[in-house]
């Protein structure tokens, strides 16, 4: 018989403290930080679940390669090191280090997008729609209709509308689409995979019209599992291998070091395009730094060189996708309404389902989020109304898992938390906000509770 236990697969050499509070000392934190857990203090969560950017544990072998890190200005070889693991796994070119996705993803299109352009993409995370429309282009989004339904189940709910790309292109013209991204895994969707077939097919329309296909990577090992699990010809590949072909249908990719980088800081933008990377590299000189560290610490390559090749190891990602599927499948089984399938680093509460009787302008997620604090010292975050304002498609709340940092105990009890707040779901109250700022509003709104 296989074993059917799916364990960390690591043992625990540091420790950090986590702090518990009381009930009565939560509710004070709450109403001090306005109902609004960006305001917490970080030592009053037990279990911080706000993101899985950057908020990872490394490993011994990082640890080391940090002691190593050299910190000359230019011509260092934590830099050589860096993009040696960089092009082992992309096989791109040109490789320049950035402080964090978002620089890579604003020197990209700084130089490729211009005002009445248009850039589609999966689904475009927050900060990549920025800077795309920082320079007047438009982001479109053309993920299939089906995969914004929160109860369908679908193997890759990441992939792109590919007629829905063709007809774009025949209506604009291939002229007005500087690129096509992808976004792997779409993290804006759930954190949903794209499969092999979807990205060849993308690929496929992007070479018949000549526009580069670029990848936004941060989740490309985290992808590269889903493939090897839900697409048969792909079973028998290394997590590697089957990242290694899907880099090689694109032209270059942008990363946060920050998610499947296993660091604490960093990304990249590669680049087959020797014009391209010329002009890039001249910005990057301008903003973040020389072209042989980017703004970061030479330790900082090394940590990112070593994390990568660690986030393709199988044992990891067999562990990593098993524990955030074990928390979506033990709330689900109860009722609990999430987001199907469990993604890849979070899961996400529908809380529209959750608390039908809180109506929308009263932010149903903001306070269920309240609430999984309230009852255990869970920090989440509301994707919903308060976060996109009248733009919300859905009221969320998302429960990000860091990697290689919590244990399945821990994980147990989020579990029961979410359960014990959904037994008493009908006695949640609404909230109003009190302060709003005039963008960005998610990050510093005040709120109370209602009525
Ligand atoms: C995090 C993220 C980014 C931006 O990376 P930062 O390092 O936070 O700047 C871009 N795209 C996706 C899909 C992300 O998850």
């Amino acid at each position: 018989m296989p074993i059917k236990t799916i364990i960390e697969p690591f043992r625990i050499k540091s420790v950090e403290p986590i702090h518990w509070t009381t009930r009565a000392q939560r509710e004070t934190l709450l109403r001090a930080a306005h109902y609004n857990l960006f305001l917490l203090h970080s030592n009053d969560v037990l279990i911080d679940l706000l993101t899985d950017s950057g908020t990872g544990a490394m490993s011994t072998h990082q640890w080391a390669g940090i002691m190593e890190g050299d910190e000359s200005y230019a011509g260092s070889p934590s830099f050589d090191r860096f993009k040696r693991s960089v092009q082992d796994i992309t096989g791109y070119t040109h490789v320049l280090p950035t402080h964090q996705g978002r620089a890579a993803e604003r020197l990209l299109f700084n130089v490729m997008c211009k005002k009445g352009d248009l850039v589609p993409n999966n689904t475009h995370f927050d900060t990549t729609r920025a800077n795309v429309e920082i320079t007047g282009a438009e982001a479109v989004d053309l993920v299939y209709p089906e995969a914004r339904s929160p109860e369908t189940i679908l193997p890759f709910k990441g992939n792109m509308d590919v007629a829905a790309l063709e007809s774009l292109i025949a209506r604009v013209g291939r002229e007005k689409i500087p690129l096509v991204m992808l976004t792997v895994t779409n993290n804006s969707g759930g954190g949903q995979p794209v499969s092999m077939a979807n990205a060849k097919e993308v690929s496929a329309v992007c070479k018949a019209q000549g526009i580069p296909l670029y990848f936004d990577a941060c989740r490309f090992a985290e992808n590269a599992w889903f493939i090897k699990q839900r697409e048969p010809e792909y079973q028998n590949h290394t997590p590697k291998q089957i990242a290694q072909e899907m880099f090689a249908l694109g032209d270059g990719c942008t990363m946060s070091a920050k998610k499947d980088g296993m660091a604490n800081i960093g990304g990249f933008l590669c680049t087959n395009d020797d014009v391209l990377a010329r002009q890039e590299k001249d910005l990057l000189i301008l903003t973040e730094g020389y072209p042989t560290y980017g703004g970061l610490a030479g330790r900082d390559l090394e940590a990112i060189a070593i994390g990568l090749q660690e986030s393709l190891d199988e044992d990891y990602l067999r562990y990593r996708i098993a524990s955030t599927a074990y928390l979506g499948d033990h709330i689900a089984a109860e009722g609990v309404p999430i987001v199907q399938p469990p993604g890849g680093h979070a899961i996400y509460l529908d809380a529209a389902a959750f608390l039908p009787h809180i109506p929308q302008d009263q932010f149903p997620g903001v306070a269920l989020a309240a609430e999984l604090y309230l009852e255990g010292g869970i920090r989440s975050v509301e994707i919903g109304s308060l976060m996109f304002a009248a733009a919300a498609k859905m009221e969320l709340v998302r429960l990000a898992i860091p990697r290689r940092t919590y244990t399945q105990s821990h994980i147990d009890y989020v579990v029961e938390i979410i359960l014990e707040v959904w037994r008493r779901r009908t006695q949640i109250k609404g909230l109003k906000l009190t302060y709003e700022a005039p963008y960005l509003r998610h990050f510093t709104a005040h709120l109370e509770p209602v009525g």
